[in-house]
């Protein structure tokens, strides 16, 4: 593959085993040239990082960040600073909400289930990119992971659609505030993918039944498919587009 990220220096957030997006999407940034680091939060999530990353990028930094804790971030990116100096890219493929909010009417959704989702899905994209800005001195990119649910109602997705409606609106008054920074922030609307945290959604295994009978190209998306997107956020290919979602799922969005 072309070395488009070449000397490039990319926080890779959200990695928790081999089915994460943002292990699809580490994979083809490191093929890229980019050198990668990566952040957890789970104990579990640090033993499958080191795995995973033990043959091809060994030397990668591995760092603990709970995105629910300010200190966690503010850490986080002085040890970034510390071993990267410039940050050229972020991926924030972060999210969260309780078992019990995603099914069930929307209206039972518990004020403190509400908060939660909307803390560690949407306003942690604000936090880190406070965090990250200093550091991103040469400009460069910040994408985050979305769903349809956030633009229109999908059945069971409930408070995590409403958290990706306010992280997808934060990623336009974000690309604005950045803008003349010349960092680039952008989301990609995935289609549904066979993960740990989309196992919490109660008939997960309906929508993906659904998605691929009605998507226009007949089939589910991959995880590589995000990660070439991201590829293309992160590099000059994509110089001329921030504040955008776009959509990385078979084409369901025109018909779903
Ligand atoms: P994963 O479960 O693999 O990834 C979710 C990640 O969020 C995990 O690494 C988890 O870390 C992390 N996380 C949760 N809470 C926190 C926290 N407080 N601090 C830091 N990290 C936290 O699932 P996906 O790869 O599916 O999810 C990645 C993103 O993609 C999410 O934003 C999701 O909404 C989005 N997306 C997913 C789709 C799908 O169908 N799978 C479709 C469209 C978008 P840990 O496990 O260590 O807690």
């Amino acid at each position: 593959m072309q070395q488009l990220l070449k000397g490039k220096n990319i926080l890779v957030m959200g990695v928790a085993n081999k089915w994460s997006i943002a292990w699809g999407i580490a994979q083809k940034l490191h093929e890229a040239g980019a050198h990668l680091a990566f952040t957890y939060q789970g104990e579990k999530s640090e033993e499958n990082i080191q795995r995973l990353i033990s043959d091809t990028m060994p030397e990668a930094p591995i760092i603990h960040c709970d995105v629910q804790k300010d200190e966690d971030i503010q850490t986080a990116f002085q040890q970034i600073g510390e071993k990267f100096g410039v940050l050229h890219g972020v991926i924030h493929s972060i999210a969260h909400a309780r078992k019990e909010e995603l099914e069930g009417q929307y209206y039972d959704t518990s004020r403190e289930g509400y908060l939660m989702a909307q803390e560690i899905s949407a306003y942690s994209l604000v936090a880190v990119t406070k965090y990250a800005k200093p550091l991103m001195t040469e400009g460069g990119s910040i994408v985050t992971l979305t769903y349809l649910g956030g633009e229109r109602v999908i059945k069971n997705y409930n408070v995590m659609g409403v958290a990706k409606a306010a992280l997808e609106a934060s990623v336009k008054y974000l690309a604005v505030d950045l803008g003349k920074e010349h960092i680039r922030v952008n989301a990609i609307s995935a289609g549904p993918i066979k993960t740990l945290a989309a196992k919490g959604i109660k008939n997960f295994s309906n929508m993906l039944k659904e998605f691929e009978e009605k998507s226009p190209m007949g089939r589910l998306i991959s995880t590589e498919e995000v990660g070439n997107t991201a590829l293309f956020l992160c590099s000059d290919m994509s110089s001329g587009i921030t504040g955008e979602n776009l959509h990385v799922d078979c084409g369901y969005h025109v018909v779903g």
